[in-house]
């Protein structure tokens, strides 16, 4: 709700072009065994008391689940028992449009974009600034060296190796665990076209939570596509087209022992990947007949979506733990910021960078608050407790986006 509020302030106030960038795709649950299927009531029973899910269905006929995603129950078993939740409110938001339509606007407002730059040291000077030395990626000869007050480290799986360049005394302990994410995807546009939700199952025993299962509606610079997974993997790489050395490296005396911690406490989770790696093309398929049986499996393709670095950090009860979610790195003075975990960019990106503005610049966060609540309304206030307030920016940012409501 706080994405949503954000942007659309931003498309009213004309600083994003438009909103092509979201798409009503409604959620789903799907669940397929007697277990799950007592247990999913119980969570609809839970949700549908909060006024933002109080439009949220539940249904185990068959009928209903069809009308709501005819893939997942044409030519299942008769027999198999099956319930479902349904949120018609969901969206897919493609984050690459978003991007460009704000780095649009922000330079036609006079801020400089360098790309293909490759930031390989971060210094601190004398004066407290910070010196940034860059090297082109296409021709390593051409130095650049950027000074600044202030910088955000938000480089993906790449941030770890440069909070740890900063040397900040906040980045001690950090070390970061690779896991890669796989989907098929199908390239039948009819097939596609058949299926606008996204239907969520429930992980495998041992599964890191994102690995949950879903059948997806994705919208991709303007194409619709089905996708299928993910299926993690392991590549010590810490960027999709990263070095095969970025997990050797980011050992380093401080995080040794908080490394070797969360290893030895997650051996499901190593087990698990390992059982992941060496699935074969038919075993997947396997998993994606348990969500759509009449799936044909040479409408699918096997597709790298990108690696995920999870967080390690140090523990004082335990010397270390892996953690499955995101994590905002600030130096005490606020001048440096990173970035880390397992989706830093995505859907966390809008409350994190409040949190970073109100952290990092303290003395600027009295100034800056009537701009946030301008930005989202509803910054600062449970909407769940507050159904008039949330109804009135739920149905105004619905207008401005487009979306169903
Ligand atoms: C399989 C999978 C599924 C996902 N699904 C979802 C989802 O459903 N919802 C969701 O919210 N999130 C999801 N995520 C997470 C989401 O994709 C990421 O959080 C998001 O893309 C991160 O964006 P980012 O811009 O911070 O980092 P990235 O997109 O990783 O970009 C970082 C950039 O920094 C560059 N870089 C790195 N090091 C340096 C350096 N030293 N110098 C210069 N540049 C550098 C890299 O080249 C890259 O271009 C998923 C991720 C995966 C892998």
């Amino acid at each position: 709700m706080i994405s949503r509020q954000f942007w659309a302030t931003l498309v009213s106030e004309g600083k994003m072009a438009d909103n092509s960038f979201i798409n009503s795709v409604p959620h789903m649950s799907f669940v397929m065994t007697d277990e799950h299927c007592a247990y999913l009531p119980k969570r609809f029973d839970a949700f549908k008391k909060q006024k933002l899910f109080e439009k949220m269905e539940f249904s185990t006929d068959r009928n209903k689940i069809h009308e709501w995603a005819p893939l997942v129950i044409e030519g299942r078993n008769e027999s198999q028992p099956v319930a479902a939740n349904y949120s018609a409110e969901g969206t897919d938001v493609d984050f690459g449009n978003i991007t460009r339509q704000m780095i649009e606007n922000l330079t036609s407002r006079g801020v400089k974009l360098l790309c293909n730059r490759h930031v390989e040291e971060i210094n601190r000077e004398a004066d407290g600034a910070w010196a940034i030395k860059t090297s082109d990626t296409r021709d390593n000869t051409q130095k650049l060296t950027l000074r600044t007050r202030f910088v955000f480290l938000g480089a993906g799986g790449g941030a770890l190796s440069l909070l740890q360049k900063s040397g900040i005394p906040e980045g001690r302990g950090y070390g970061g665990f690779p896991v890669s994410g796989l989907f098929l995807r199908n390239n039948n546009e009819a097939t596609a076209s058949r299926h606008n939700a996204k239907v969520y199952g429930q992980a495998s025993v041992g599964a890191p939570p994102m690995s949950v299962p879903h059948l997806d509606t994705r919208h991709v610079d303007g194409k619709r596509y089905l996708m299928f997974g993910p299926y993690a993997g392991f590549k010590p790489n810490f960027l999709k087209q990263g070095s095969m050395m970025d997990l050797p490296m980011s050992i380093h005396r401080d995080n040794l022992l908080p490394i070797l911690r969360a290893g030895w406490d997650n051996l499901p989770l190593t087990k698990y990947l390992l059982g992941e790696l060496r699935k074969t093309k038919e075993e997947r398929i396997a998993s994606l007949l348990e969500y759509y049986p009449n799936a044909n499996p040479d409408e699918w393709e096997l597709i790298t979506a990108g690696q995920r670095v999870q967080v390690i950090k140090k523990d004082n009860k335990k010397g270390g733990v892996l953690q499955f979610g995101t994590e905002l790195v600030m130096h005490e003075d606020g001048s440096l910021a990173a970035l880390l975990g397992a989706s830093p960019g995505a859907s966390t990106a809008v409350p994190l960078m409040i949190r970073l503005v109100n952290e990092c610049f303290p003395q600027r966060k009295d100034a800056w608050q009537g701009r946030l609540k301008e930005l989202i309304p509803g910054y600062g206030v449970k909407l769940n407790d507050n159904p008039e307030f949330a109804e009135e920016i739920i149905s105004h940012t619905a207008k401005v986006l487009d979306i169903h409501h």
